[in-house]
């Protein structure tokens, strides 16, 4: 939510993570641009990945982030929870199929399949302030991959038109929301 500020500054995202129980040192974050690259992390380093709009991993306390202002936040996990990932998907990295490209990577590189994937689209802005159905194209590339529709969860809330979220679309805001993900330690 975008109660504590930007969290683009050091101070707003070090008091969002601290107060989910996260360091701020354990946070990986991606120069999103819009594109398909997936990084799989398996160490601390690089903090910030270059070019980089979605990551995965298997190792515990690393929170993969990504920012976003209307754009998709993807959160995805195997069912035990052992391997985990976290996409920025905005139209064009939708639309180039960064899901569908992220869910091949789980199932070559991390030994998860589709069938034991969940999938959690985080609030964005929807049909009814926007003229891509960002959900509906990610949903499709999920059940495209076999990912089961029960294992498919959306927040219902448009950024641009529900209460509390920084928009880009509504307000050209520099602003941005954080989200991530981890497995605890
Ligand atoms: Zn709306």
């Amino acid at each position: 939510m975008a109660g504590e500020g930007n969290a683009k500054t050091d101070s707003a995202l070090g008091k969002i993570l601290l107060d989910q129980g996260v360091n701020p040192s354990q946070i990986v974050l991606g120069e999103q641009v819009h594109g398909t690259a997936v990084a799989g992390v398996r160490s601390f380093e690089p903090r910030l990945h270059p070019a980089t709009d979605g990551f995965i991993t298997g190792l515990p306390g690393i929170a993969l982030g990504v920012f976003s202002a209307d754009c998709v936040p993807v959160f995805i996990s195997s069912g035990d929870e052992k391997t985990i990932g976290i996409l920025h998907a905005g139209r064009r990295g939708t639309a180039d199929g960064i899901l569908s490209k992220a869910l091949g990577l789980f199932a070559s590189e991390w030994g998860v399949l589709p069938k034991d994937t969940v999938i959690h689209l985080g609030p964005h802005i929807r049909k009814c302030c926007y003229e891509a159905d960002l959900s509906r194209e990610l949903n499709g590339q999920a059940r495209g991959r076999g990912v089961p529709e029960a294992s498919l969860t959306d927040d219902s809330r448009c950024t641009s038109c529900s209460p509390g979220f920084f928009s880009y679309r509504r307000t050209k805001t520099a602003e941005r929301m954080v989200s991530f993900i981890l497995i605890k330690s």
